[in-house]
């Protein structure tokens, strides 16, 4: 076969505290970095999601990668390292959810366009702009790497019931 596998970790779920801080920056652009960056996607792939944060599999650091296509077009695969949403227009009202909050699946106000400013796994800065899906995981993504989560992109009324919820379901070992 000659293919590598790489590590598939597991995903932090809500409210592990790594999730509400905020990253440090990348600053070291080597093998392990690409290799994490590897790691990342599969992770991603096993846990059935088109977006991973470091700080999803308990790195607080800036990187996340997103493949909207779900593994069908490898053009898709996208690595933001140190990503800064430069620019963005207009509004999205789409459903979203999150592999560290399993099974929560609400309606996110998001912006419709992005231009976002990353670096990639050798440490060269680019830009990448999106719009629908793209957008949307852009903007979910980078929000993990400031310890947001899309629960506070609710309404403080939804954002309490949900968490109630989770609650809930953590106290009868379902969560
Ligand atoms: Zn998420």
């Amino acid at each position: 076969m000659g293919e590598t596998t790489a590590k598939v970790h597991e995903i932090v779920k809500y409210p592990d505290p790594v999730l509400m801080k905020r990253g440090a920056p990348i600053t070291v652009f080597d093998a392990k970095l690409k290799q994490l960056v590897e790691e990342m996607f599969e992770s991603m792939y096993a846990a059935q999601g088109i977006g991973l944060a470091a700080p999803q599999i308990g790195l607080s650091q800036r990187l996340t990668v997103i493949d909207c296509s779900f593994r069908k077009d490898p053009e898709q695969k996208v690595v933001l390292i140190n990503p800064e949403i430069v620019e963005r227009k207009g509004k999205q009202l789409e459903e979203e959810g999150c592999l560290s909050l399993p099974e929560i699946r609400e309606k996110v106000s998001r912006a419709a366009w992005v231009k976002v400013k990353a670096q990639d796994v050798k440490g060269e800065w680019f830009e990448i702009e999106g719009t629908e899906l793209l957008a949307r995981a852009m903007q979910h993504e980078i929000d993990h790497l400031d310890g947001v989560l899309f629960i506070d992109r609710m309404s403080r009324l939804k954002r309490d019931l949900l968490v109630r919820k989770i609650k809930k379901m953590q106290k009868n070992g379902e969560w």
